[in-house]
């Protein structure tokens, strides 16, 4: 009966397949707000990766990261609190050179990486050097069309050292992106190579980007087929 007992707690707690997947693809920073997903705080706006949205401004909005959404967008109203996805230290305040604009702020974290927060309602009250901790505010969302009604959303990028590669976030962020896919996303699709369907099909194999590299998706037969 005890042993009985010991193998229903054991299958209680056993890991679901989605959270052990997620485990093993080291999401070890958190998400960048304290509250709850939701119609009142925030909601994902658009995937890492080559989403339709993406992939229709390839050459335009996202020429410099190879044609790829090289951050993890999250709508939310301006003003909303932002805090860091993990303890670190100040990198850059206000660098126009990373784009993000009208304000963005940068966070070199001890493990290598670097996360960069984009769209900022205004400049962040901090100074390059200071040192911040997982889940304390750092900021506040704002709109790059900077009317707060058209897009007001969060861009958020996990970059290396160099700050010359991003890479895809929802590995490296601990969420239940599946769940945060089914609502409020624009562009949440992917766009299809017609030659290999089954590419770059979930937010898990997004690749990773190189700024300045060749465009990763001028696709010959692609799918949907209402884009440029
Ligand atoms: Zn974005």
């Amino acid at each position: 009966m005890r042993l009985f007992a010991l193998a229903a707690v054991l299958l209680l707690v056993a890991p679901t397949p989605a959270a052990s997947a997620r485990a093993e693809t080291g999401a070890i920073f958190g998400l960048p707000f304290v509250e709850p997903p939701g119609p009142s705080t925030w909601l994902l706006g658009q995937v890492y990766g080559n989403s339709v949205g993406a992939f229709a401004r390839r050459r335009e909005w996202y020429r410099a990261g190879q044609g790829i959404h090289f951050g993890i967008d999250f709508s939310a109203r301006c003003g909303t609190p932002i805090v860091a996805i993990g303890d670190g230290t100040v990198l850059k305040v206000d660098a126009p050179e990373h784009g993000s604009a009208p304000h963005n702020l940068l966070i070199a974290h001890p493990n290598g990486y670097v996360s960069l927060y984009g769209h900022l309602l205004e400049r962040p009250l901090l100074r390059v050097g200071q040192r911040v901790r997982r889940g304390e505010v750092i900021a506040l969302t704002g709109d790059p069309d900077l009317t707060c009604t058209s897009r007001p959303h969060l861009h958020l990028e996990i970059r290396d050292r160099t700050l010359g590669r991003a890479f895809n976030a929802h590995r490296l962020i601990d969420a239940d992106w599946d769940a945060l896919m089914l609502i409020g996303s624009f562009g949440r699709g992917f766009q299809r190579d017609l030659s290999e369907p089954r590419k770059w099909q979930s937010v898990w194999d997004q690749p990773d980007i190189r700024f300045g590299g060749p465009l990763l998706n001028e696709f010959q037969d692609t799918w949907p087929r209402n884009w440029r």
